[in-house]
């Protein structure tokens, strides 16, 4: 049986951040990063606490705005909008999700895609799918570099993604696309699953169901990247694949957590990062 390999995703968002670090030492001022955070929802506290930590020790300045989860969505978006204007912000995040009475849509497509770090508007969806330079999802940045610590050459791959959300799955698909992988795009109403995944020479799974790739789905060899977030009823945090059956047939998997979670805030910071060289240096990313 040939040992799987883990893919250290804490390790690989460690050197990133590291070479971020020595990139912002060298730049005339601090690049800096606006987090919007509407509400208390806890778990998007502690994702807004994770993102500002990993900033400042790579020397991005961030400025946090929490506001009241009673805001209109029309003040939200002229919050956004004073954002947008000020020179001194070179990237935006508005943490999600929002309240309920909001239309989080609307609400992305508020932010200057020049800023829009999480690459989410319409803009910078619009571009990646049509080939052009622009602000890419943080989450499909961290997986195909964490692919590519594996698979160097992507050319002609038979890749599977299962999911097809404009956060991850469809994104991811694009990525593999253009490094000239063959792509097939998986979801909820896909016929025998198990058959198309296991076409895949990479497999990556954005579903956020427990337990739903096993050994069965898996080819001999398959590199796996697996995006779920599941937190089982003991207040365990899993992913998507059965991460111990698929051991010894799969070549690699990434570990939830510690895969693709450290690799989505490196990659954030990385757009900050190219935002100011492209704004504040005038330079190509
Ligand atoms: P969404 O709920 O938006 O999308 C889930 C996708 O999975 C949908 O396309 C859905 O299909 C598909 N799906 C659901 N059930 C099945 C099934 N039984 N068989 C095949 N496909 C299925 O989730 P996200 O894309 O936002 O996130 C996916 C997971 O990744 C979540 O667990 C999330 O927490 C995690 N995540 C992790 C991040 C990280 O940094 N590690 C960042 C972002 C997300 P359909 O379209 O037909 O409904």
């Amino acid at each position: 049986m040939t040992k799987t390999k883990i893919i250290d995703g804490k390790a690989l968002s460690q050197k990133i951040r590291e070479e971020l670090k020595a990139k912002v030492a060298s730049f005339p001022s601090a690049p800096c990063m606006a987090v919007v955070l509407v509400g208390d929802n806890p778990a998007s506290q502690i994702y807004v606490h994770h993102k500002m930590k990993a900033a400042e020790e790579v020397g991005i300045q961030v400025k946090l705005f929490s506001l009241a989860p009673v805001l209109t969505e029309d003040a939200l978006i002229d919050f956004i909008r004073n954002l947008n204007a000020d020179d001194n912000i070179d990237g935006i995040i508005v943490q999600l999700p929002l309240p309920k009475h909001m239309d989080s849509y609307r609400v992305v497509e508020s932010i200057d895609p020049d800023k829009d770090i999480d690459g989410l508007c319409s803009q910078n969806l619009g571009k990646l799918f049509t080939g052009r330079p622009g602000l890419v999802p943080c989450t499909p940045l961290g997986c195909m570099a964490l692919i590519k610590s594996v698979i160097p050459k992507l050319d002609g791959k038979r890749a599977v993604i299962v999911g097809r959300s404009c956060l991850v799955g469809k994104p991811v698909g694009q990525l593999l696309l253009e490094e000239q992988c063959t792509i097939t795009q998986a979801h909820s109403h896909t016929k025998d699953l198990e058959s198309v995944c296991k076409e895949a020479d990479i497999l990556v799974v954005a579903a956020g169901k427990p337990n739903l790739i096993q050994k069965n789905h898996v080819k001999k060899g398959a590199v796996i990247i697996d995006v779920g977030i599941n937190r089982t009823e003991d207040g365990h945090i899993v992913g998507d694949v059965d991460f111990i059956g698929v051991q010894g047939v799969a070549r690699a998997i990434t570990p939830v957590p510690g895969g693709v979670g450290p690799m989505t805030v490196a990659m954030l910071l990385s757009n900050v990062v190219k935002v100011y060289v492209q704004k504040k240096l005038g330079q190509k990313a």
